[in-house]
């Protein structure tokens, strides 16, 4: 079957302007460093990051003569691989006994697959998971908990209609008292706007400080890729009520937004969020670690 590497490319490959589909061999001129413009903030790079790399590779262009769209091509994609390495970095479960691992997000993004993929990968490496379904509206996401749990061999704590800080700390608790390796704490879908779900946030960011002196150790966001520019305002709010540690982007597969990443690591400086995985596909094989130099060879081929 086809790898995860050229469906990621064949999504990136759907902007309005496709980037990949501009450099045709033709000449390098004003009009196309437009075009090139373009269709970065079509991509979603964002207007400040897609004009402070256009002014690079105008620079590169008179300095280092760089002649054919090619030799562009290729700036292009080493000024994406420079903007995105900061991004790198490894989810280390390792930290602590057990590692608590706080996801949120909205409705939608891809939470409940990504703690499925998650617990997959950690099961797999030797790791006793235990998965606290802190999504207590939904009745389907704790049935689909389930269901990625008995497919794991992990145990699901969960609680029909209970208080979701209650049963994290239930879970944070029993994972320590067990000797667990891993505590994955779903919360429930939110979005930035429900500020009353927000606070809650911090309620069951609370109720594991509560109930392990330095959990949760991590406080991931699953954003979607395909949102765009709107995956920034998330960032920002989640990160404002749940003091993110790092992002999972999910559906890349299927969007020609990709360039958001660049725009998600040039938000914060010189001190980015670490993206720990992208989700390219909805198979457990398809949460693939975040790397800078694939991930912008994708996008500008
Ligand atoms: P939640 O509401 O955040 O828990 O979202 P779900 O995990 O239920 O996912 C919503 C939908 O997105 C499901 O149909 C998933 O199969 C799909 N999905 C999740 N991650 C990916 C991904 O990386 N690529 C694709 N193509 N689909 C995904």
């Amino acid at each position: 079957s086809e790898g995860w590497l050229s469906r990621l490319k064949r999504g990136l490959s759907r902007t309005r302007v496709n980037i990949v589909g501009l450099f045709s061999g033709g000449v390098v001129d004003d009009d196309f460093l437009e075009e090139l413009e373009y269709a970065l903030i079509s991509a979603d790079v964002g207007v400040e990051t897609s004009t402070r790399i256009l002014e690079r590779l105008r620079d590169d262009i008179k300095l280092k003569g760089l002649k054919t769209q090619d030799e562009v091509r290729r700036a292009l994609r080493d000024e994406l691989e420079r903007i995105l390495a900061p991004a790198e970095g490894t989810l280390n479960t390792d930290q602590a006994k057990p590692c608590v691992i706080m996801m949120c997000g909205v409705n939608g993004a891809g939470k409940t697959t990504s703690i499925g993929k998650l617990a997959k990968r950690f099961a797999d490496d030797g790791k006793s998971v235990l998965l606290a379904a802190g999504d207590t509206f939904r009745a389907a996401a704790r049935e689909q908990l389930a269901v990625w749990g008995e497919r794991n061999r992990v145990e699901v704590i969960s609680q029909t209609g209970g208080d979701p800080a209650a049963v994290v700390f239930d879970a944070v608790s029993a994972g320590r008292a067990r000797g667990m390796d891993v505590v994955i704490a779903d919360t429930a879908g939110r979005l930035p706007t429900q500020t009353n779900l927000m606070e809650e946030l911090s309620r069951i960011r609370r109720s594991q400080e509560k109930a392990m002196e330095g959990a949760p150790h991590e406080v991931i966001l699953v954003v979607d890729g395909t949102n765009g520019q709107n995956a920034l305002a998330q960032v920002r709010a989640f990160d404002l009520y749940a003091h993110l540690t790092g992002l999972i982007v999910t559906k890349l597969d299927g969007t020609a937004k990709g360039g958001v990443l660049a725009a998600i690591t040039a938000m914060r400086g010189d001190k980015p969020l670490p993206i720990y995985y992208i989700g390219v596909g909805e198979k457990l094989e398809d949460l693939q670690p975040f790397n800078a130099h694939e991930f912008a060879s994708a996008l500008v081929g």
